[in-house]
Parts: structure tokens; sequence; C-alpha cells
């Protein structure tokens, strides 16, 4: 019988956690993380994610500050707002929103937010941190993944796990977090021959393509646990639209040991990664040593 894992109750209750930690600190040292969001432009995804990271970090009793800057915004304004952020002692965590408008190199501004700050774990010194196995502050979806695979299944050593997608963002953060878990791991892309045959082999498979229900059931290795990235907007006809991942979920739920559902999988558990990282942020900004959620 397939587990369906519920990343909406496992997020519910990580925002349990981090909301606890958070009455600690202030009462302890009168400490309050402070989570500074920025979004250049009107796109209305990010206006949508924008909204639920604000709610859901004043909600486990953070500072929650939004700035939204026009689409015209320069490079250079947009480094002089990251700079007043990062001199800022209320703020330890900064997030820029993705993308942002074509004038501005998002590599540029990512590297300009202090690293300890960067709660996104897009920087430069994070991104290596990674790569070198002394993680600090680690992406928030393949975190995400990472907590969601661990409550299925405590111990992931020598596990084939498959990756298909690299992007900076989910992928190749995946892939680390997967090898520091003692899998064997291989990632896939638009170039890999036989990605059907590549992902039969996984006991995990870790969907981050962006192409709606490209994984269907004779891909899956019987018993896999499939963790699905992938959100996708798609035409359920009458002008009505609905969000599918990157698997058929329906077929593959049949052969699969564990699978998560989209909506309610890797989605919500991204903000409460995020929440968990800007209370990291805090401790390691203010030298408060941090033990929560085996970490
Ligand atoms: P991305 O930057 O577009 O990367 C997609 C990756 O998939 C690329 O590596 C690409 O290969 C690969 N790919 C594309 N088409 C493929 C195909 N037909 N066969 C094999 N590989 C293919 O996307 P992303 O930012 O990683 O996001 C991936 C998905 O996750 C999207 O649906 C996104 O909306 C979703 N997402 C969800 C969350 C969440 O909170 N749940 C967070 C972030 C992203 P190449 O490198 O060869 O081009």
């Amino acid at each position: 019988m397939v587990e369906i894992i519920d990343g909406k109750a496992r997020a519910s209750e990580l925002r349990a956690e981090v909301s606890k930690v958070v009455e600690s600190l202030n009462t302890r040292f009168s400490l309050i993380p402070g989570l500074a969001v920025v979004l250049v432009g009107d796109d209305p995804a990010s206006e949508v994610y924008v909204r639920n990271k604000a709610k859901q970090t004043k909600e486990v009793g953070m500072h929650s500050l939004e700035f939204r800057l026009p689409e015209t915004t320069s490079q250079e304004e947009l480094l002089h707002k990251i700079n007043e952020l990062n001199e800022d002692p209320m703020i330890h965590g900064i997030l820029v929103q993705l993308p942002l408008p074509k004038q501005i190199d998002s590599h540029s501004v990512i590297n300009a937010i202090d690293p300890k700050k960067d709660v996104d774990g897009f920087h430069l010194n994070n991104v290596g941190l990674l790569a070198t196995g002394n993680p600090n502050l680690v992406p928030c979806t393949p975190l995400g993944c990472m907590d969601l695979l661990k409550q299925h299944q405590n111990d992931l050593t020598g596990l084939n796990a498959v990756v298909v997608g690299r992007s900076n963002i989910v992928g190749k953060p995946m892939g680390l977090l997967l090898l520091a878990a003692n899998c064997t791991v291989t990632i896939g892309h638009s170039k890999t021959r036989d990605l059907p045959k590549l992902c039969a082999s996984a006991d995990i498979l870790i969907a981050a393509v962006g192409q709606p229900e490209i994984i269907t059931e004779k891909w899956i290795k019987p018993g896999a646990t499939v963790i699905d990235v992938g959100i996708n907007r798609v035409d359920r006809g009458e002008g009505r639209t609905k969000l599918v991942g990157d698997v058929k979920f329906d077929s593959v739920k049949q052969v699969a040991g564990a699978i998560t559902p989209v909506p309610g999988g890797v989605g919500p558990m991204t903000i409460a990664c995020l929440l968990k990282n800007t209370v990291q942020a805090a401790c390691n900004i203010s030298d408060i040593s941090f033990d929560f959620f085996g970490k």
C-alpha cells in the first residue's frame, strides 16, 4: 500500500516547532528573528509567494518586512537596498524573490547579500559550504525534500537516488544533500540518454523538471520513494486550470512505495524551511547555539 507523504501536515508541524523556538529566543535573549523579502516588479506568481511568506513569518512570531520595488529598478538601486538590509540589526534573513527583471544580474544581487543573512542559501559561500560537506544555510526546497524523506525513512544509506533536474535552486543542492546522506546519486537533465531507464533504477526519485506529469509509472522502480518538486499550471478545459507536478500521480502511486502529492507535498515545506533558516541565521548572527529538529 503506497504511503502518501503529507507535506502540508509536516510543514504545519515544522512551523509549530519554529514558533516555539522564536518564543524561547524572545524570552531568553530578547531576540526576535526578522525576515526581509524584496520583490522587484509585479509578477503575479511572485506576488502570491511573497504574500504567503510574509503571512507565515508573522504567524510564527517573527518580524516580517516587505520591500516592493518597481519593475524599472536598476541594479544599483537594488544593491543599495540590499546593503541597507545587510547593515540592519533587526534583519537576520534577506530573500530577493526570483526571477528578477532582465536589466538586473541575479548572480551579482544574490552574492551582494551578507552570507550570514542568505536564508535562500544561494550565495556562493553557502553553496561552497554545502558542496564541501559543511552546510550552513541550505536552499529551502531541497531542505524540505530531505525533511520529508527522513520522515518516511530515517536512514538513506546506500540507496540509489536519482534527481531529475540540475538547477542551482533545486536539482544540484538536492543531489549534494542526498550524497551527504550516503545515497548513491545521479542527476538527470534534458540531455540525459534514456531517462526512463535511469529513473527505474532509483530507490529515491526526485522530480524537479518543470514538465507536467512527464514521469509515468513505467519510469518507477516498484516500492520507490517519489518526491515531486514540480509545480505546473495546466489547462483543464472551460477556461479553468489546475496544478500538477512533474509526476503522473494517479498511475505512479500504483507502483511507488511512497509519494508526495501536488499540491500539498513539497510546496508547503519550502516556506516552512525558509522560516527555519531565518531562525538559524538569527541564532548564528547572535552567537546562540541552534539545536532544534536535529540541526
Ligand atoms: P529549472 O531551472 O527550469 O530546471 C529544470 C531542470 O529540468 C533543468 O535541469 C532541465 O535540464 C531539466 N529538464 C527540463 N526538461 C526536461 C526533460 N524533458 N527531460 C529531462 N530533464 C528536463 O527549474 P527549477 O527551478 O529547478 O524548478 C523545477 C520545478 O520545480 C518547476 O516546476 C518549479 O516550478 C518547481 N519548483 C517548486 C518549488 C516548490 O516549492 N515546490 C520550488 C522551486 C521550484 P537542462 O539543465 O538540461 O536544461
